[in-house]
């Protein structure tokens, strides 16, 4: 059985070790994402040429992220590396205090701006949450507070406050220069953190395409005042990302399964493509199996319809990131068994506005009432995969195209699969069916005496898909006109 959900995995120093690459991507990563709050450009492209490489060998192409830092809050650094706070602990964030000369009193910020955002009374959450300060006094550039919850804290931790609110813009001079190094590397996708708007997403798009870049934005869910316009930023991405890790602090853990449920939803009703991250497996960092309770997490993620699911520290910086894929693999596909999640309500009070995404709904329509092994899209841009993968089904969608580009995309989307298809030019189009069926044969995809849909356009033209055929795998071509 083909997994339909796809497994993202961040690239970090676990990864480096090829023999490790090469396991995690045998083990079935789709995606990888190069974290760029770590790290210089340097190190993320040369971790994307392994990466590719490693999964050229296997003759299948891998989709890349190139996650930006974006306005991340962060302690600076402490000249012991760490220290230990304690309950009742009077401790200072002091936008005065030099890069690594943190103390037991204090530490510096790296958003100099912080003290005019934050007021006495407020609740300030570092390291995920980990650690919860209560702001007692606002001075210049002081900010002095109360340790609630103390434990370990180390050099650059994050810092949010509960309830969202903080100033800083989503694309700082870094992301910029971040953007021009993703379009240089022809990544798939650009994913932009903090967005608080559409108009966060639409200037990422702009300085993209400006430098170059084709990447699909993906918009990371992970403020408060995100969650409150998600339906225009989901409008405005290509994809969106349940951040889960910041969004978590930020409104609090106990209304995360229902706002990841609801982006989910919307999501999908929208077209658009959504990936559930963060903690996910995250007690493999350390261990070889996971908690029942991630277990959980991962299935219901893929009831819930995610496109995708994602490590991040567990494959970056783990002691198992093989084990951890296989484990992500083994709960999707256990998870996918279930009759709900291949059944479809999608769309059907709206009025399609495409022939194309009409052929597209019409081809899985068919496809789950009829005993359909495998649907074939012949694409140019991917779109009509993307439509057909909003509607819930177990049949596998097969993104034929000419173009690399499109089809390291579609390795983002729930059931798509790419596979190259550049003979559409030469040959006339019963030949073309052939053709194409041949490679599924060839993949096992399909037997002898399946019924498989072919979905196709006008030759080479983006957005001209208007043609569905149901043809038999054991039937000899016929003559036609299409
Ligand atoms: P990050 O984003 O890993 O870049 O912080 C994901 C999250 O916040 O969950
Ligand atoms: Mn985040």
């Amino acid at each position: 059985m083909l997994r339909r959900t796809k497994i993202i995995a961040t690239l970090g120093p676990s990864t480096d070790d090829p023999k490790m690459l090469d396991k995690i991507i045998q083990a079935g990563v789709d995606v990888v994402r190069l974290n760029f709050s770590h790290e210089t450009p340097k190190i993320h492209q040369r971790r994307l040429d392994e990466a590719r490489k490693c999964a050229n060998a296997y003759g299948r192409p891998i989709g890349a992220i190139v996650d930006l830092q974006g306005p991340k809050i962060r302690i600076e650094g402490f000249s012991q590396g760490k220290i230990i706070l304690n309950e009742g602990d009077q401790f200072i964030l002091d936008a005065t205090c030099p890069s690594d000369a943190g103390n037991q009193q204090r530490v510096g910020i790296t958003y100099k701006q912080l003290p005019k955002d934050v007021q006495s009374a407020d609740t300030l959450l570092l390291d995920d949450g980990r650690i919860v300060l209560k702001v007692e006094q606002v001075l210049d550039s002081q900010i002095n507070c109360k340790v609630i919850v103390g434990g370990k804290l180390s050099n650059h931790k994050g810092i949010n406050r509960e309830g969202g609110g903080l100033s800083a813009d989503a694309l700082t001079d870094k992301d910029r220069a971040d953007i021009a190094t993703a379009a240089a590397m022809q990544v798939d996708y650009l994913a932009v953190s903090f967005p608080r708007s559409a108009e966060d997403i639409h200037d990422a798009r702009e300085l993209l395409q400006a430098a170059g870049g084709k990447a699909g934005i993906i918009a990371k869910i992970e403020r408060a005042e995100a969650l409150a316009n998600y339906e225009e930023i989901i409008k405005a991405s290509d994809a969106i990302m349940v951040a889960r890790g910041d969004l978590g602090v930020e409104i609090g853990d106990a209304n995360l399964p229902l706002a990841q449920k609801r982006l989910i939803k919307k999501a999908r009703e929208l077209n658009t493509v959504v990936i559930t991250a963060t903690q996910m497996m995250e007690s493999m960092m350390e261990n070889p199996i996971p908690t029942r309770a991630e277990v959980s997490d991962v299935a219901n993620a893929v009831f819930d319809g995610t496109d995708a699911v994602m490590l991040s520290g567990e494959t970056a910086a783990g002691e198992y990131p093989d084990k951890a894929v296989i484990a992500m693999n083994r709960v999707c596909c256990e998870a996918e068994k279930d009759p709900m999640v291949q059944k479809s309500r999608h769309r059907l009070e709206h009025q399609f506005e495409r022939i194309d995404e009409a052929i597209a709904m019409a081809s899985m329509y068919t496809a789950n009432h009829l005993n359909i092994s495998a649907i074939v899209a012949l694409t140019e841009s991917g779109s009509t995969p993307l439509w057909m993968s909003r509607i819930n089904s177990g049949i596998p969608i097969f993104a034929l195209s000419r173009h690399a580009s499109t089809r390291s995309k579609v390795t983002l989307f729930r059931g798509v699969y790419p596979i190259e298809f550049d003979e559409f030019s030469k040959i006339d189009t019963l030949q073309a069916n052939q053709v194409m069926i041949n490679k599924l044969l060839k993949r096992a995809a399909i037997s002898k005496g399946d019924l498989v849909i072919i979905t196709k356009g006008v030759k080479g033209i983006s957005g001209e898909t208007n043609l569905m055929k149901i043809v038999c795998v054991d039937s000899e071509p016929k003559p036609s006109q299409d």
